[in-house]
């Protein structure tokens, strides 16, 4: 099929639910990409952070025919080794006690926030569900998630909206204190708020906000769906802020672009899903469960060390260029946000640079840069050369 062919079907059959850009993808290896007409793309989104072996890895892809070959589907009625492994492998490296796993981000919140109010109900009863979230935070798309996102552009159309969500500024504890009171169970953040435009929180308000928690019992909620699995350098995020979840969420690029997501908690919220108070049908999936097995044993101390050191070569090879539209870069590891100035605003600049092959995001007003953890220095490389190109006379 054509892309005009591409773009005509979906416009007849498709829920115009996104605003897309003007490409249709074909096929891909390590961060470059090619669309159905043959041209070629530097991909530094990943997806939105899901892709993070890249495009077309051997290994990722063995693991996942494998698996169908020998078992595509089982009922989590029943025990089955690549969920197993998967939460071991989680559980032994963030000192976190056990796992239940989703298909995506909002459905891995939605069982965090069910978690952090049945806590609550089992110490304490009714009239403590109240979860406290940051401005300009994301949470997901269910009627849930989206009363938990601290953004009032989420807020519309779909009323009535879950109660028992509450929002204060970020890195503002006079803000957090101002929202609490005693029907608090929890407070819920992203440590680098992803959708928000990349905005890292600062150290010492996470550990006072976790100090909090701990003195009012209340539960520290971490969503790591964007920030998680070795996107920041570590392989949470919370492991370089100094700080202990009571559970964290993730999903993104656990299984490497399968459907997969979950949540781990600390041994103090082990307990608290009991049989028939969480499930779902595929959640767990063992051929998403072993495509995030091969994820994991990618994501070893020296890929990780190279996250971070790409993302610090990235940061200063764009602020070298000293683009006029371009203003500084802020992050952790291969997450990192950019400030964008001057007339253009983010979505414009963002179809510029991928008609001339470069693939990235926006998020809030910046643009957004989440390309794969296994990029080329030669890619970076590449796609740096298109920014000058495409940005200089901007
Ligand atoms: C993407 C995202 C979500 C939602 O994930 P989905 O898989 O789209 O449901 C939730 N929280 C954060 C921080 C995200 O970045």
């Amino acid at each position: 099929m054509s892309f005009e062919q591409i773009k005509q079907l979906d416009h007849q059959y498709v829920m115009q639910s996104y605003g897309r850009f003007d490409v249709a993808i074909d096929h891909g290896k390590g961060a470059t990409l090619w669309d159905v007409e043959g041209k070629e793309y530097i991909d530094f989104t990943s997806g939105i952070g899901v892709c993070s072996l890249g495009y077309g890895d051997e290994e990722w892809a063995k693991s996942i025919y494998d698996q169908a070959l020998k078992l595509g589907h089982i009922s989590n009625l029943f025990y089955s080794e690549p969920y197993i492994k998967a939460a071991q492998k989680l559980c032994e490296r963030t000192g976190m006690s056990n796992a239940f796993f989703a298909n995506s981000g909002a459905e891995s919140n939605e069982g965090m926030i069910k978690l952090a109010r049945k806590y609550s109900f089992d110490r304490y009863g009714k009239g403590r569900g109240t979860v406290i979230t940051l401005n300009k935070s994301f949470h997901g798309r269910t009627i849930t998630t989206l009363a938990a996102t601290g953004q009032d552009v989420f807020h519309n159309y779909f009323f009535p909206f879950t109660e028992g969500f509450r929002h204060a500024d970020a890195n503002d504890m006079d803000s957090l204190e101002s929202v609490a009171g005693h029907d608090v169970c929890a407070v819920m953040m992203e440590l680098v708020q992803g959708e928000g435009g990349v905005l890292p929180l600062d150290a010492g308000f996470v550990q006072k906000v976790a100090a909090l928690c701990a003195e009012r019992d209340w539960l520290l909620l971490i969503d790591e769906v964007q920030t998680g699995v070795g996107r920041t350098g570590s392989l949470f995020a919370f492991q370089q802020y100094g700080i202990q979840p009571d559970v964290v969420s993730f999903a993104k690029g656990i299984a490497g672009g399968l459907p997969f997501g979950g949540i781990m908690a600390n041994e103090k919220c082990a307990g608290v899903f009991t049989p028939a108070t969480h499930a779902t049908t595929f959640g767990g999936n063992p051929i998403a469960a072993a495509a995030a097995c091969t994820v994991l044993d990618r994501l070893d101390d020296d890929m990780l060390a190279q996250v971070k050191e790409k993302g610090a070569y990235l940061r200063e090879q764009i602020e070298a260029l000293n683009l006029p539209c371009l203003g500084a870069t802020r992050g952790m590891g291969l997450m990192i946000g950019i400030e964008v100035k001057g007339e253009k605003t983010n979505k414009e600049l963002a179809a510029k640079l991928i008609a001339n092959g470069l693939l990235c995001l926006t998020a809030g007003p910046g643009l957004r840069l989440l390309p794969p953890l296994t990029i080329t220095k030669e890619e970076m490389d590449k796609g740096i050369a298109i920014m000058k190109q495409t940005l200089s006379a901007i």
